[in-house]
């Protein structure tokens, strides 16, 4: 699938749609999700126009992926998660339910969060 550059979160990365903004550095955008799911539900998208989680890890350059895997450990740690723990998700494709398609983790936590799929 070709990237478009029109969905959501590209509006989010280039400042064209406000957002609750928690971390950046030069690899990682996270903001709060719209829909929270748990009390902390944070999503951290890589800069750089991946449409998912193939994507990103095939075609992205290392040093993208090594800043934006440590980039969401320096944003779970300052969401003060490190301790009592989190979930971190990615939904790809029809079946993975990915609705926005620019890559993004979610990051889950604030609460025992329970099995990991509902049945
Ligand atoms: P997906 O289902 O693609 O893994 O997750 C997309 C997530 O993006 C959903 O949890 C949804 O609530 C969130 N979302 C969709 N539109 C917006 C938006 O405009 N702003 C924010 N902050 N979150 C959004």
């Amino acid at each position: 699938m070709a990237y478009d550059r029109n969905n959501i979160f590209a509006k989010i990365l280039r400042g064209e749609i406000p957002c609750k903004k928690v971390y950046e550095d030069e690899f990682t955008f996270a903001f709060h999700d719209i829909n929270p799911q748990a009390p902390t539900h944070v999503l951290a998208v890589p800069k750089g126009e991946y449409v998912s989680w193939v994507d990103f890890s095939a075609s992205a350059p290392p040093e993208l992926i090594v800043g934006f895997v440590r980039g969401v450990g320096k944003l779970a740690k300052q969401l003060g998660l490190e301790d009592a723990g989190f979930r971190i998700l990615t939904n790809h494709g029809a079946d993975g339910e990915q609705t926005v398609p620019h890559i993004h983790l979610h990051l889950f936590g604030g609460k025992r969060l329970g099995a990991m799929l509902v049945k």
